[in-house]
């Protein structure tokens, strides 16, 4: 049955080019601002020029150097910039790291236990948040629309996830033409993981919710038929616009509603990277189609819709099956992502180390609850 749901999504979305210049209506004229952003990618395709010219005169400092898989070493000092300079506003530039840091940070400076790490762990609640804006420049992880984290501890190589309405952004500037300067591995991992999360939502149970299956089938379509196009062309404007705003509907909570959701890849993968340092996407290729081989018998009659729909395959429904499974492995390939675990050296050892975390933590995992840790080791 078509599951009951409360929805509500708060985010403002400025979509298009040269949309950057609305920032300065964004936020509040007497605010004193924190600019956050990564690597200094920003610097490099004149985003970062934008920003300042669209937000001249404003009371603005910085706090740059964070990181891919945002880590809670970095983000504190973050925390400690805001706290002394008295911040009211964070606004985070950059990709879905710089989100997801910012929004750490944001949870963090009001917060007044001991340990900031425990809002991640969900020890601790978020009760107050620093209100976030957002210019994005790497379409991947709808953190620009959902109220998610994900956030990694160097000293005890983990990396959680954490979330609260409160950290939804209250605005998100998305231009297509940020995207341009983006390596094509970047672009590459953006549409599997956004491919991913569409899956996570998608590839569950039947419910009877044809409204939320055709939408989630229309993102993955999208991705699909977007991806060469986007990878063959870099400044392919209605590509990268496709795309963008493709992955930002994959995981701002409207696909969701309604229906059961797995997340099993995810947080398999999250460990992967945790472990090795393997880029998000990555991982993620390397977990789904073993997922989906295991679970195949619980997921069949979903596979065959997807089949049939995403792929247009016929057949029996063994050959559908196995023809989504693989057709799934292909499209990964296709975006030089390798979908086998040893090419990227993760062995025996991290297997064991990984059911071992999951052991501990009594983790079950999947739309049924029924991915035990032992069945994590058969998937890796
Ligand atoms: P990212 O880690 O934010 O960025 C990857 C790289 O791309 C960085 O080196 C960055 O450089 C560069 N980059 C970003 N924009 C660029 C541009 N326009 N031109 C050139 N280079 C650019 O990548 P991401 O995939 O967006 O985020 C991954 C993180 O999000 C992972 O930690 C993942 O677990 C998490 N995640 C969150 C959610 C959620 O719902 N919140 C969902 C899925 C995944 P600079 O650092 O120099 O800018
Ligand atoms: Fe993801």
């Amino acid at each position: 049955m078509f599951n009951n749901f409360v929805y509500q999504n708060p985010v403002k979305i400025l979509f298009g080019k040269g949309q950057i210049a609305q920032l300065g209506k964004q936020i509040p004229n007497d605010a004193k601002i924190l600019l956050t952003y990564g690597g200094g990618s920003i610097f490099k395709n004149g985003v970062y020029e934008q920003v300042k010219q669209a937000l001249k005169d404003r009371n603005i400092i910085e706090f740059g150097g964070i990181e891919a898989n945002p880590t809670y070493e970095t983000l504190m000092q973050a925390v400690e910039l805001g706290r002394r300079e008295n911040i009211d506003y964070l606004l985070a530039v950059g990709g879905g790291s710089v989100l997801d840091g910012t929004k750490f940070i944001a949870a963090a400076i009001p917060y007044d236990g001991e340990d900031a790490w425990q809002l991640v762990t969900g020890k601790a609640k978020v009760k107050q948040a620093i209100p976030i804006g957002s210019v994005l420049t790497l379409p991947a992880t709808g953190s620009e629309m959902n109220f998610f984290a994900v956030i990694s501890r160097k000293e005890t190589h983990e990396k959680k996830g954490m979330g609260h309405p409160l950290l939804y952004p209250a605005f998100s500037i998305l231009d297509p033409e940020t995207t341009y300067s983006l390596p094509q591995k970047q672009i590459a991992n953006g549409i599997a993981d956004a491919f991913t999360h569409v899956m996570e939502q998608y590839m569950t149970y039947p419910v009877n919710a044809e409204i939320q299956d055709r939408m989630a089938e229309s993102v993955l379509q999208t991705l699909i038929a977007v991806a060469p196009k986007t990878l063959g062309n870099p400044t392919d404007y209605e590509a990268r616009a496709n795309f963008m705003w493709a992955a930002t509907v994959a995981l701002n909570g409207l696909i969701s509603v309604g229906v059961p959701q797995d997340w099993a890849t995810h947080e398999i993968g999250h460990e992967l990277t945790a472990a090795h340092g393997i880029d998000h996407a990555r991982t993620l290729a390397v977990v789904l189609p073993h997922l989906l081989k295991i679970k195949k018998e619980d997921k069949s009659g979903k596979l065959i819709q997807y089949a049939q729909r995403v792929w247009n395959l016929s057949g029996t429904n063994d050959e559908l099956i196995e023809g989504a499974i693989q057709k799934t492995i292909d499209f990964y390939e296709s975006l030089d992502i390798p979908t086998k675990a040893n090419a990227y050296g993760i062995g025996q050892e991290t297997v064991d180390k990984i059911v071992k975390r999951f052991e501990e933590g009594k983790v079950v995992l999947g739309e049924r609850h029924d991915i035990t840790p032992e069945v994590v080791g058969e998937i890796l």
